[in-house]
């Protein structure tokens, strides 16, 4: 009725149809406010309501400890790339590992407020795996040890978080957020940019455990202060309202679908089908080694620049939008978030497939 198509972007991305539909028929009267949440005014009882629920909703399906603030804070997940040294940094020294182009970006920000050990990367082999990290060098007084969980441009991620010897664990999870279920006392600090796998850009949540958020900061400007968001309950100014109603419809639609578990499973399975297809093509092949496959972001090459455009044009004309790969890895790349329906990526095959006979 809308012809909306299989979208593959890696962000913003598809939302699920449900959550659109209810937007939709809130959008003029939010139940019975006379207005639409874009009007409401962030210190009204009725959009504190929606925060809350929110809040409420993303602790639930993560199952977040009561020692944790989750924060909605603006800038996406960029700002964090920042915000993280500038906050954690108490010793001026941290760990990272590089294993694709987002931990790079990070590492390149927090290299300007301290001082930065890479202790494993994977830029050997173009980043398609993730280095062992059982046994890291981990100097002393290292503040936090920084992953990015799963490179949206590369396609890693990482099938067992690294052995951080006691350092608190700083992960970016922006392409993974809410994909499976993942046990936050690991963590010291979660963050994700909502545009990849939850709800409209401009926005990160930020989790973070609260003997990180320090009080000894009143020199850094007040925005960048974790703690000035966590005691206004993510407030401090004006929010981004808008992603924050969007972003519950989604918590709330994936606890009513069966949570983290059923989500993981149904992208499982969902990956599946495309993986099996690139291990059986004899045109397109995966570029990832197996064992660290992201179930999300799925580059893969025909090795010919001048096929691989081929296949994203006239994947595009049947349907089938944003599939060229980021111009560092080159060929096409499908982003097959919670959001992708399995017909969707099963349509996808389909097309592959009958481009590849007609192409031998
Ligand atoms: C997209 C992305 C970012 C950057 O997000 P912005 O909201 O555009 O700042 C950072 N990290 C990862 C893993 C991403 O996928």
């Amino acid at each position: 009725m809308y012809d909306r198509i299989f979208n593959f972007s890696a962000g913003p991305a598809m939302m699920p149809e449900p959550v659109l539909e209810e937007i939709r028929d809130e959008l003029l009267n939010y139940r019975g406010s006379g207005m639409c949440v874009m009007e409401m005014s962030h210190r009204s009882a009725v959009f504190q309501s929606i925060v809350d629920q929110a809040e409420q909703d993303l602790r639930d399906l993560m199952g977040i400890p009561s020692n944790y603030k989750v924060l909605f804070i603006q800038g996406g997940a960029t700002l964090q790339f920042s915000m993280i040294p500038l906050n954690l940094m108490k010793n001026g020294k941290a760990v990272y590992i590089e294993t694709g182009g987002w931990s790079k970006k990070a590492i390149a920000e927090a290299k300007k407020v301290g001082e930065v050990v890479v202790a494993a990367s994977s830029q050997d082999k173009n980043y398609t795996y993730i280095p062992d990290c059982a046994d890291l060098d981990i100097p002393d007084g290292a503040d936090y040890l920084y992953i990015c969980e799963n490179e949206t441009i590369h396609g890693v991620t990482w099938p067992k978080l690294p052995n951080t010897k006691g350092c608190p664990l700083v992960s970016d999870q922006s392409s993974m957020f809410l994909s499976k279920p993942c046990n936050v006392s690991d963590y010291g600090l979660i963050y994700a940019g909502v545009q990849k796998n939850v709800g409209p850009a401009g926005m990160v949540v930020a989790i973070i455990r609260e003997d990180l958020i320090r009080d000894d900061l009143g020199s850094l400007p007040i925005y960048l202060q974790y703690k000035a968001h966590a005691d206004a309950g993510s407030m401090y100014n004006t929010p981004n309202c808008w992603a924050i109603y969007v972003c519950g419809k989604v918590f709330q639609y994936l606890k009513s679908t069966g949570g983290l578990d059923e989500m993981h499973r149904r992208n499982q399975d969902k990956a599946q089908v495309l993986y099996d297809f690139l291990d059986r093509s004899t045109l397109f092949h995966g570029t990832v080694e197996k064992e660290y496959r992201s179930l999300m972001n799925v580059p893969f090459v025909t090795g010919s620049k001048e096929l691989d455009a081929e296949v994203v044009a006239a994947a595009k004309a049947a349907g089938f939008d944003n599939l060229k790969g980021h111009k560092s890895v080159g060929g096409l790349r499908a982003s097959i978030y919670n959001a992708m329906p399995k017909t969707g990526v099963a349509s996808l095959v389909k097309f592959l497939e009958k481009f590849e006979t007609e192409h031998k």
